[in-house]
């Protein structure tokens, strides 16, 4: 399915987009261009709330007002090149990046009973280069701009639908921190989408001066990205482990309460033979051990061109049911758009698709 737009395409659009600008940006543009500080709070209104796609449409600015900032602005949002449906209604968006669009990112859009989840992407490829996820192997092709980050969001069609947002898409997100966190704060913001933070989960893999920033900074949930519980055998798959062992990763996030509203989850992808035994659940259980946290379980998607192989479903159960007797909260994510190679870890940005 092809969502093809009235919007201009990225290439076309040169000019600064309001989209990602936050109301103090805003009041700035304003100032420079003359403007009354409250068209700031309008520009705004119309943007995130209203969700124009037109700066004319802004009809309570001046008209003088407007044909400025057309010279100079544009809205930023460009509506994705394509958009694959899985047979379970997970849906793949593919978008290009504004400032290269030789570069693609996707988004996964994952209806459920009563959610309505995207998965963003903040870069294109990533250089974390954990070895069993399709987008570190790709290498890195540049960070997201906040309006990149946004536009994701704003230009799908189910984009009013959303009730929660996952930054588990391609890139790791304290890689791009200013622009993960301007862009968390659009969505949060009272000027700006008006969400709670709790609706919103950013993953990393646990790069510890830029986490540390993030918690300070932001009330968002966190996810990290653990998979082995032992430093080499983590090592082994997660090149950062290296720099950033899992060990401090846990004492940081030990240093900040969970037992409000903020959750730390932790990401565990099964893989057979290597990180599923009663072995690495005893060692997993001695490092969360008095952390409030959660732990989900993650089905490996097996290919031919990865030495990875799927867990079996006893194993998997019998890790979680060993995680939950040892009073970690443990789930089994259930595995969603597979046949469209939406699911963890299997995100390209393949144009041709
Ligand atoms: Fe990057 Fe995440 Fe893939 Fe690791 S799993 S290479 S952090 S996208």
């Amino acid at each position: 399915m092809d969502h093809t737009s009235s919007h201009p395409s990225p290439s076309s659009q040169p000019l600064q987009p309001l989209l990602g600008m936050t109301l103090d940006q805003l009041q700035l543009l304003c100032a420079a261009e003359g403007m009354p500080r409250f068209a700031a709070k309008q520009i705004a209104d119309w943007l995130y709330n209203k969700q124009v796609d037109d700066i004319g449409a802004m009809t309570n600015l001046s008209l003088k007002a407007r044909s400025r900032l057309q010279e100079i602005v544009a809205i930023g949002r460009h509506t994705p090149v394509n958009c694959q449906v899985s047979a379970d209604g997970t849906k793949k968006y593919l978008f290009q990046k504004s400032d290269d669009p030789s570069q693609y990112i996707e988004s996964v859009y994952i209806p459920d009973a009563d959610r309505a989840t995207l998965c963003v992407s903040c870069q294109a490829g990533c250089r974390m280069g954990c070895r069993f996820c399709v987008t570190g192997q790709q290498g890195f092709h540049g960070n997201l701009s906040t309006a990149d980050i946004l536009n994701q969001i704003f230009s799908i069609p189910e984009s009013r639908q959303l009730t929660n947002i996952v930054f588990m898409g391609m890139g790791e997100p304290m890689d791009n921190l200013d622009h993960v966190l301007r862009a968390t704060e659009v969505i949060t913001a009272p000027w700006g989408l008006g969400w709670s933070p709790r609706r919103i989960t950013v993953s990393t893999v646990g790069i510890i001066p830029a986490l540390k920033r993030f918690l300070d900074q932001s009330q968002c949930h966190v996810a990290v990205s653990l998979h082995n519980p032992f430093a080499a055998e983590r090592e082994q798959i997660m090149p950062m482990q290296r720099a950033y062992p899992i060990a401090s990763v846990v004492e940081l996030l030990r240093q900040y309460d969970w037992s409000g509203q903020r959750r730390i989850s932790f990401e565990y992808t099964m893989f057979r033979n290597l990180n599923d035994d009663t072995r690495h659940a005893v060692e997993l259980v001695r490092l969360l051990k008095g952390l409030f946290c959660r732990v989900n379980l993650i089905r490996f998607h097996s290919s031919p061109d990865t030495p990875f192989r799927t867990s079996t479903p006893q194993a998997m159960e019998r890790f979680r049911d060993y995680l939950n007797a040892h009073v970690i909260t443990c789930t089994l994510r259930a595995s969603r758009g597979e046949d469209i190679m939406a699911a963890c870890g299997l995100l390209a940005g393949h144009a041709a698709e």
